[in-house]
C-alpha cells in the first residue's frame, strides 16, 4: 500500500481524542445583527479563547503528545515570535517536554514575558543578522531535540483542524465555512474536517490583501512565493504556503480571498463593541470576508473561524482609535 504522508480526517478524530481534557472546546458566538444583515445563520467559532489565546495550541499539544518518549525527553525547538511559540510553551509544559523558543528580540515583551510564563526556555536572535532556522536547526542538533513547524507537519494540521470539526459537531451541516490563512496549517485541517462532516460545505481561505501568496498558488497550481507583507495580520504574514498544506488546499477548498487592513480593523471594533470580545487582527480575516459577501450568502449556513484573540493593549486602543 502506497503511504502518503497527508494528514487525513482520521488523523483529526485521533488528535481530538489527544486533546480531549487540555484544550479547552471553545464556544460558538452568534449575533442577531449579523444574521440580519446578511440574511444568513453565521456561527463563530471562538478561538480567541482557546487556551494561550489562539487555535495554534491545539496542533501543537497534538504533535507534541504524538512524540515518542525517547523524543520526547530530547525537548522539542520552535521558531516563532507570535502564537505559535506560547502555544509549544505551553503544550510542552503539560506535556513535561523542555521547550526552546527562538525568537527575535524586538518581539513585543508581553508575547517573551507570555512564553517564559508557560515554562518555555527563550532564545533571542537578531532578526537583521541571523537566520532563525539556522539557530532552531543548531539546538535541535546540539541536543537531538526535535523542531515543531507551525504549519506544515501531519500532526499540526490535523490538531488545527480539531476547531472545524467541532464547530461542525456543535452547530450541524454548513454552507460555507471561512477560515484565516497564513501558512495554511488551519484552512487544510479545517477543509479535511469539512470535507468528511459536511460535504456539501464551500471552505473559503482569507488572507491579507498585501499578502496574497495563497490565493496566488491557488489560482496558478504551484507554490508563489512572495516578500514578507506588510499588514497589520502579523499572524498571516508568512511568504509562502506548505507543501503539505498547498496540497490540501488546492484538494479541498473553493476558494481563497483577501481582505484589507481598514476591514480587520472594522471587525475587531465589530466584535469589541457588539459582540464583547477581543479579536487580533489575523483572527478577523474569516469574518471580514464573509462580511464583504453580503446579501450572497443569503440563506445559508456560514461558519466563521475567529482563529486568535492575543493583541496588547496598546496596540489595540492604537488600532481601534484610529477612525
Ligand atoms: C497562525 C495564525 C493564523 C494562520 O494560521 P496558519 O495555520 O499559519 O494558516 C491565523 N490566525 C491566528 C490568530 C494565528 O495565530
Amino acid at each position: 500500500m502506497r503511504r502518503t504522508s497527508l494528514p487525513t480526517h482520521a488523523d483529526i478524530e485521533a488528535a481530538a481524542r489527544r486533546i480531549d481534557g487540555y484544550a479547552h472546546r471553545t464556544p460558538v458566538m452568534t449575533s442577531r445583527s449579523v444574521d440580519e444583515n446578511l440574511g444568513a445563520r453565521v456561527f463563530f467559532k471562538c478561538e480567541n479563547l482557546q487556551r494561550a489565546g489562539a487555535f495554534k495550541f491545539r496542533g501543537a499539544f497534538n504533535a507534541l503528545s504524538n512524540l515518542e518518549p525517547e523524543v520526547r525527553a530530547k525537548g522539542v525547538v520552535a521558531f516563532s515570535s507570535g502564537n505559535h511559540a506560547q502555544a509549544v510553551a505551553l503544550a510542552a509544559s503539560l506535556l513535561g517536554i523542555d521547550a526552546t523558543i527562538v525568537m527575535p528580540s524586538d518581539a513585543p515583551k508581553s508575547k517573551m514575558a507570555a512564553t517564559r510564563a508557560y515554562g518555555g526556555r527563550v532564545v533571542v536572535y537578531d532578526r537583521y543578522l541571523d537566520d532563525r532556522e539556522d539557530i532552531a536547526r543548531r539546538l535541535s542538533e546540539e541536543r537531538g531535540s526535535s523542531i515543531i513547524p507551525p504549519y506544515d507537519h501531519p500532526d499540526v494540521i490535523a490538531g488545527q483542524g480539531t476547531a472545524a470539526a467541532e464547530l461542525i459537531e456543535q452547530v450541524g451541516p454548513l454552507d460555507g465555512l471561512f477560515v484565516p490563512l497564513g501558512g495554511g496549517g488551519l484552512l487544510s485541517g479545517s477543509a479535511l474536517a469539512a470535507k468528511a462532516l459536511s460535504p456539501g460545505c464551500r471552505v473559503i481561505g482569507v488572507e491579507p490583501e498585501a499578502g496574497n501568496d495563497g490565493q496566488q498558488s491557488f489560482r496558478q497550481g504551484s507554490i508563489v512565493r512572495i516578500d514578507v507583507p506588510k499588514t497589520i495580520a502579523d499572524g498571516a504574514q508568512t511568504q509562502a504556503l506548505g507543501r503539505h498544506t498547498f496540497d490540501i488546499i488546492r484538494r479541498d477548498v473553493s476558494e481563497i480571498l483577501t481582505a484589507s487592513d481598514a476591514e480587520l480593523v472594522d471587525c475587531m471594533r465589530f466584535f469589541f463593541t457588539r459582540m464583547k470580545i477581543v479579536v487580533e487582527p489575523t483572527g478577523c480575516l474569516g469574518f471580514a470576508a464573509a462580511r464583504a459577501q453580503g446579501r450572497q450568502l443569503a440563506g445559508r449556513r456560514i461558519g466563521v473561524i475567529v482563529s486568535g484573540g492575543n493583541i496588547d493593549d496598546e496596540r489595540m486602543i492604537d488600532l481601534l482609535g484610529a477612525r
